[in-house]
């Protein structure tokens, strides 16, 4: 029996001699941790609508898809003919200009909350600079987060309590940084208002609204409710990190499927039409902190700056406008959700042939594969069924990269190896030949006794 990694081996020697060269120039050989992947990670040559084609000439059907940011698919004609036209007109005016006025309008349109909003030049910077404001409104420091929820790489929001030390532990954060962060386990109502009540030092809640990992460990139904009620009361900060969600679970993101509005809202991804950027947008009484006054005092002791070369960057303001025009259109969403469904409905469908333990589960164009464990498998449709409480875990990284590796094999890439996002260029011919490739690599794993 040829195994999963001896195939993946053969499969793909391009990529393999290109990581070798990688190797001596980037750490693990590549440019970001999650396209770490062992033996070594595909080198894509080209991408088009739901495919990419890798050094080797395989063809995939992508499911990383710009790490969430291609809701579109890749190289949507109109995005591309937005972005040629714009680079042959400059590509940084130094200068205001009418496209990020376009832009920001088609944001403000579809985002509830965003009476006012600044660009930023990554997801990494938005959540940045929501902290920034909430802690120059607010006079307070210290922020409080979810256990899992990822919000970007600065220093304010990273790093895991231990069970001796509380004071979240992340290398080359200090301490006195850490020890503003307070980590609480999400889903857990009853533990924010005392969590708020215990300080008077807070100035933020922030959260992932779909929860943990891109909605990996979902929130409970009520849970951002109870979160905005508190949060209001205490005189505390919402902040909503739809870097994945906005956009993407409903045209106005979380915040208007759930109904919930936020103070600020940190935005990226699906905004920038697959070029790079990001943006906070909220309440203009926290928004026009940044604004110079007639009042020196002011300007030098109490404004918040904000500069960055890239902001709202013609490139990306061309592909955000024309993206998010698209987005206002309504069909993206049913189309894409509608994918995703059929796509769960058959992974299920899948593990229950094989008699594999293990489920896979979505919200609107997002899923997520649970290998290896006994939770329910949603019934009807793909919304989560949350019975009892009852929650996922998420799969062990070891299992997740060689369910990845196996699907590669199979011409299918996920994200992380645990799910993915699923774009308009996703037709019902891919997602059939992706359930099929998905069923070939669980048994194929069986047969290795990786999984049962
Ligand atoms: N917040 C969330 C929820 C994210 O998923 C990410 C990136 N995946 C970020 C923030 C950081 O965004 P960026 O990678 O653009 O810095």
């Amino acid at each position: 029996m040829t195994t999963i990694l001896e195939r993946y081996r053969s499969l793909h020697p391009r990529s393999a001699q290109l990581h070798s060269e990688a190797r001596g120039l980037f750490p693990d050989g590549v440019t970001h941790d999650t396209r770490r992947l062992l033996p070594f990670p595909l080198y894509v040559r080209e991408a088009q609508g739901c495919r990419k084609w890798d050094v080797d000439g395989n063809e995939i059907i992508d499911y990383v898809m710009g790490h969430g940011a291609l809701l579109l698919g890749h190289c949507h004609p109109d995005i591309v003919a937005a972005v040629r036209e714009q680079v042959g007109r400059g590509t940084h005016y130094g200068a205001c200009h009418e496209l990020e006025v376009r832009w920001a309008q088609s944001v403000q349109r579809l985002i509830p909350s965003a009476q006012r909003l600044r660009f930023t030049s990554s997801g990494t910077e938005a959540t940045h600079m929501a902290l920034r404001l909430a802690r120059a409104y607010t006079g307070k420091d210290r922020v409080v987060k979810l256990e899992g929820h990822f919000h970007g790489w600065h220093d304010n929001l990273i790093g895991t309590p231990t069970a001796d030390d509380p004071v979240p532990r992340a290398p080359g954060v200090p301490r006195s940084t850490s020890r503003n962060l307070i980590v609480i386990p999400p889903n857990d109502a009853a533990l924010l208002e005392p969590t708020l009540a215990a300080d008077s030092d807070i100035a933020a809640v922030i959260v992932e609204p779909t929860g943990a990992s891109w909605g990996t460990i979902p929130l409970a139904p009520g849970y951002l409710e109870a979160l905005r009620d508190v949060t209001q009361r205490y005189g505390v900060a919402l902040i909503f990190d739809e870097v994945i969600t906005g956009f993407r679970v409903s045209p106005g993101g979380a915040q208007a499927r759930y109904n919930v509005l936020p103070d600020l809202t940190c935005l990226a991804k699906v905004m920038c039409g697959g070029l790079p950027g990001g943006a906070v947008a909220g309440r203009a009484d926290i928004m026009t902190l940044i604004e110079f006054r007639d009042d020196p005092e002011w300007n030098s002791s109490h404004r918040m700056a904000h500069p960055g070369t890239f902001n709202a960057n013609p490139l990306s303001a061309a592909a955000g406008t024309t993206g998010l025009a698209i987005v206002a259109q309504g069909d993206v969403h049913r189309h894409a959700d509608g994918m995703t469904r059929r796509l769960v409905e058959g992974m299920n469908r899948a593990l229950e042939e094989l008699r594999a333990s293990g489920c896979a589960y979505a919200l609107a164009s997002i899923f997520h594969i649970a290998l290896g464990q006994d939770y329910p498998r949603p019934r009807d449709g793909v919304e989560w069924p949350f019975e009892g409480g009852l929650l996922p875990s998420r799969m062990p990284p070891q299992l997740a990269m060689i369910l990845k590796r196996a699907l590669l094999n199979e011409g299918v890439d996920l994200m992380g190896g645990s799910g993915g996002f699923v774009s308009i260029a996703h037709g019902p011919a891919d997602i059939d030949a992706t359930i099929s490739a998905f069923q070939a690599a669980v048994a194929q794993m069986q047969r290795e006794r990786i999984i049962q």
